[in-house]
């Protein structure tokens, strides 16, 4: 036997929780393994330490491979609070938002999930005894939506200190998760399906009809000869708008504007950057494998296209699945023409294999 410390891509969860004493033959066959697949986790694996890539569901910790923000990190977003995030703090407890009667018509801005529980398990759930069975048979959709805020900061402030709003997961445009919220809670982002979906707000400034004005000369612009697009976070958002990676330069993975139709109309946006396209994609996987009641595909009509409108309500009540925030509203047109369906999907369906 060798008592070795383990680096932290080498410290398997199975090893994390029995300790590190290994015999020198086990420690070979591990290091060989490694070195031929890599050291990431499969998204989706149970985490008992913390990398760094770890959503939270029921209280446990999952790996998705791509970087997250919790709400209980430095720099996390806590949905839980009732104060408000971006005001002086002694103007943001619910009393001051509430004076002379103004402000969201709740402290919270999620609630618990109820449907589907029997009594039983809902006197359990309310008394904090959420269990990833439960919610496995509870969760089936993730509803993709784009922010019109640009960045997650921003989308923060205006979910939480404006609208009274939550969801689980943002998506800022270096490819950074934050999570807001316990996968358990029923947050409030998608009216009819906020009971069995998991939400997630991806920072894009949004797609426009063409009647409609956009702001595109605000956040986004070309290098001198005219080729490449980046995006250009106005001033009044901060320095650097709150995204986390350094000098983070964001560019959208089409250089060009995309068209296309949604709920019938003909929508112009810029697509996402390629950080965010690889995070969603690990946070797809990850989900997925975690929630399998949620199916790694997208709302297909009878020739397998995507739907781009509103799906009936009997569809909808049957869906499972990935859906845009514009198959469960007809007032809605996000995600937009230019998210790419099949390179989220069958991205996640690689990497569960
Ligand atoms: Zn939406």
């Amino acid at each position: 036997m060798v008592n070795v410390v383990l680096p932290g891509c080498l410290m398997s969860d199975s090893f994390a929780k029995g300790g590190s004493s290994l015999t020198l033959r086990a420690l070979v066959v591990l290091v060989v393994g490694v070195a031929l697949v890599g050291c990431s986790p499969k998204p989706g694996a149970r985490a008992y330490t913390r990398r760094g890539d770890e959503i939270m569901i029921a209280g446990q910790l999952f790996h998705t491979g791509a970087p997250v923000v919790l709400w209980t990190d430095p720099g996390g977003y806590d949905a839980y609070r009732t104060e408000r995030r971006f005001v002086p703090i002694d103007q943001s407890s619910w009393a001051k938002v509430t004076e002379g009667g103004k402000g969201p018509a709740s402290p919270n801005r999620y609630d618990t999930r109820t449907a589907g529980l029997s009594p039983d398990d809902l006197e359990r759930v309310r008394g904090g005894g959420w269990d990833l069975p439960t919610l496995q048979g509870v969760v089936d959709q993730f509803v993709i939506h784009y922010d019109v805020c640009g960045t997650s900061r921003q989308c923060f402030r205006i979910l939480h200190d404006v609208r009274g709003l939550s969801v689980h997961f943002m998506l800022d445009i270096d490819g950074t998760i934050y999570q807001t919220l316990d996968v358990k809670e029923r947050a409030w982002h998608a009216t009819s399906s906020n009971h069995r979906s998991v939400g997630i707000e991806i920072a894009n400034i949004g797609s426009y009809a063409d009647a409609e004005k956009d702001p595109f000369d605000r956040w986004y612009e070309r290098d001198e000869r005219g080729n490449a697009l980046r995006i250009t976070i106005p001033s009044d958002l901060g320095a650097t708008g709150g995204v986390r990676t350094p000098n983070f330069v964001g560019r959208p993975i089409r250089p060009e504007l995309v068209r296309g139709p949604i709920q019938g109309t003909t929508q112009r946006m810029y697509d996402l950057t390629p950080q965010q396209y690889d995070s969603l994609t690990k946070l797809t996987a990850a989900l997925c494998t975690t929630l399998p009641r949620i199916r790694c595909d997208y709302p297909r009509d009878a020739n397998g296209q995507l739907i781009t409108s509103k799906l009936s309500d009997e569809q909808l009540a049957t869906y499972t699945g990935l859906l845009g925030h514009y198959n469960i509203q007809s007032n809605k047109v996000d995600p937009g023409p230019a998210f790419q369906w099949d390179r989220v999907v069958d991205g996640a369906r690689r990497l569960m294999r």
